[in-house]
Parts: structure tokens; sequence; C-alpha cells
């Protein structure tokens, strides 16, 4: 093996509730559209024959309680909290009776977006790439291994900024459940442990500014918070 001619980045890693070891993060998938009302609010409409999908790169990770400088060429950052899973095993054209055994955590994460750059994406039909994957735009909180976790239903999900309530839902408000998501991701791509997926966001998304304090959570999980700061 040769050697790398620069030193290799840091692995992106995800903590663990109640284990010192870290969980090594490989590819992040994002959902669109899964909350109804969500939709809507974005001018758009569910599409329920499947689920469609962005990614970002695993080194846009933040660890929860992080400081996320206001990001370059944006003047409307939108905070989008979410159910985030991370898979243990492989997973590939899995049933949706089989998927959930993939599943080795969950954790409560911020979607964070360039919405201005998505909806000029959007409007001239391009990718959404520099509206969702950014540095420090998949911000997620520590893991809780699926064995401590109740199954996924009628827990809330919310979100504060600043102490006032912006984001609220139930987590079996989801268009696709979790085991649904698995299912239709893994005849798309080969599953394997490290990747993550962050589930989509309930209705409520809007701008943060430098200064603004974020705190997502789920009923089961560790939270997730993040401090916006100057550019
Ligand atoms: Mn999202």
């Amino acid at each position: 093996m040769n050697d790398y001619v620069f030193p290799p980045r840091q692995q992106p890693a995800l903590s663990i509730s109640g284990e010192a070891g870290l969980y090594p993060v490989a590819r992040i998938f994002c959902v669109g559209r899964n909350y109804a009302a969500h939709a809507a609010e974005m001018g758009g409409a569910v599409d329920r024959e499947k689920p469609f999908y962005f990614t970002k790169s695993a080194h846009a990770l933040l660890q929860s309680g992080a400081v996320l400088p206001y990001p370059p060429g944006t003047q409307d950052l939108h905070h989008e909290v979410e159910l985030v899973v991370a898979l243990g095993a492989p997973a590939f054209r899995v049933s949706t009776e089989q998927a959930l055994r993939v599943v080795f955590g969950y954790a409560t994460g911020l979607d964070m977006t360039r919405r201005d750059l998505q909806g000029e994406a959007k409007d001239k039909r391009r990718p959404w790439d520099t509206g969702k994957d950014f540095e420090g735009s998949a911000v997620i909180g520590a893991l809780t291994p699926a064995l401590d976790v109740p199954p996924v239903g009628p827990q809330a999900i919310r979100l504060t900024v600043n102490g006032a309530k912006r984001q609220e839902a139930l987590l079996s408000d989801m268009v696709w459940d979790v085991a649904g998501i698995i299912s239709h991701l893994s005849t798309l791509y080969h599953l394997d442990a490290g990747d993550i997926i962050m589930t989509g966001t309930p209705a409520g998304v809007g701008a943060v500014v430098p200064g603004d304090h974020l705190a997502g959570a789920i009923d089961g999980l560790a939270p997730v918070n993040l401090e916006i700061g100057p550019a």
C-alpha cells in the first residue's frame, strides 16, 4: 500500500449514549418531504408512491453542542429537526419486515439548509447540493442503541429556537416509516454499517441568525443542541 500524499481527514463519527466507542459514519442519506404538513409549507406535495432522497457528505457532520458559524453564500439559513437512523449491518433489497434488524441506533438531528440556494436550485431544476450539503450542515446528537429505544411511533419530535417552539409533531406523522425508508433505499444502494438516514422534517421550518440557540428533541433520545455563530 502506498502512502497518502497528505494525511487523510479524520473519520467522521457520532458518539453513542452510555458507550465510549464511536460510530464511524460513511454515507448520509436524507429523505425529502416525509411529513405532509412540511411538504405543504414548502409549496409541494408528498409523493405517496415512493420517497425521494438527497445526500450530504459525512464531512458535513457537526457534533451536538457545537457552534456553527453562519455559512457563506446564504441569507436564509433554516433549521430542520429530524429523526436520524444509523445502520449497523448490510441491507440490500431488504423487506419492510426485515428492515429494522439492520438498525444500530437512533438520534436527533438537524438538517441545516441554505433555503435560498435550495429554492433557486428547485426553480432552475438544478441539484440541491449547495443548499443542503455544506460544512456543519448535518448536526447530530448522541446515538441511542436501538435495543434501548421503544418502537418508533407516537413519540414527539420538536425544535425550539431561543426557547420558543418552532417545530412539533409526532414521529408517526411520517409518510414513510423507518422500515419503509430502509426497504426502499435498499433497492437503490447496497446499504451497510456506517450509513445513516435523516428521515425528513415536520412543519415549522424557519430562519435562524447568529446568536440563536437551537434545541431539538425526540422523546426517548438524546437531544441535539446548536448555536449559530458569526459568519
Ligand atoms: Mn430535511
